[in-house]
């Protein structure tokens, strides 16, 4: 894993063994948005490589990373996580680090710059005993194997959701775009960065409430499929019907992982396709 702008190495034993083991056995290469409640938690491996983007919520009633995240990882055989990337502080992306690091190490956490030294990533990285944290700037380039991870950050707007970190994770035919909770002032940046190369893959913005997953988004990123990371019967009434109703004009297929469960993406030669297609 490599990061472009500032060349910061990470993982490169694991990716090392990783290209030795895949020539013996190749793994596959995925994308999935897990099913952990109204929260988000994504999960990218290639070539031994495991990053996390985003990691379910908790509370102090309920840590969906140790319960519902834990669970689905290692189904996807995930033993370490290389790089956890936080979208924003907020607990339904990041409570859910700590009980799933009791589960497996956690190598790194990469955040946008803006958070990074906020008090309750601080404490986050303790209790993860995570060695390292990484802020992430906008043009931000991280390298795993074939496959490339751009960053894009609008740190123009004040709000800790139009602060999400959005990221493009392109390799071969493959390409997705996650945007966190950023809404759609914030997606221009995504549009001009991401834009003009259809992604296979969007995770809506902000678990689909209305201001987020703009016509715009989806005229620039012309999606086969659109992942609404949400919680049954959430109080926020997401996804709202106006977000489905833009997607679906813009002829992309839902998915919802309350009521499809996760959602497991496989790269192939055509690009990313739904695992079992
Ligand atoms: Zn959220």
């Amino acid at each position: 894993m490599r990061f472009d702008s500032r060349m910061i190495l990470l993982g490169m034993v694991g990716l090392a063994a990783g290209l030795v083991w895949g020539l013996f056995e190749p793994r596959p290469t995925r994308l999935a948005f897990l099913a952990v409640g109204q929260g988000d938690c994504a999960v990218f491996q290639n070539e031994g490589t495991t990053l996390l983007i985003d990691a379910a919520p908790a509370n102090e009633e309920w840590d969906a990373g140790e319960r519902l995240a834990v669970p689905e990882l290692r189904r996807l055989g995930v033993d370490r996580v290389d790089l956890a990337l936080l979208t924003h502080p907020d607990s339904d992306h990041i409570g859910g680090l700590a009980g799933i690091a009791r589960a497996f190490p956690v190598g790194a956490i990469g955040i946008p710059r803006r958070f990074a030294e906020r008090p309750e990533i601080a404490k986050l990285k303790d209790e993860v005993g995570a060695p390292r944290l990484i802020p992430l700037s906008d043009g931000d380039r991280i390298e795993i194997g074939g496959f490339q991870l751009e960053v894009a950050v609008s740190e123009a707007l004040p709000e800790d959701n139009a602060g999400s970190l959005m990221l493009r994770i392109r390799g071969g035919a493959c390409s997705a775009v996650l945007t966190g909770d950023a809404p759609i002032d914030a997606e221009g940046l995504a549009e001009r960065r991401f834009g003009g190369t259809p992604v296979q893959v969007l995770k809506a913005g902000h678990h689909g409430s209305r201001s987020s997953t703009g016509e715009r988004l989806l005229r620039a990123m012309r999606p086969n499929w659109v992942v609404f990371s949400v919680g049954r019967n959430n109080p926020y009434g997401h996804p709202s019907q106006e977000t489905l109703r833009r997607v679906e004009a813009a002829g992309a297929r839902v998915w919802r992982t309350d009521r499809q469960g996760s959602a497991v993406f496989e790269a192939s030669p055509s690009g990313f396709r739904p695992s079992g297609d």
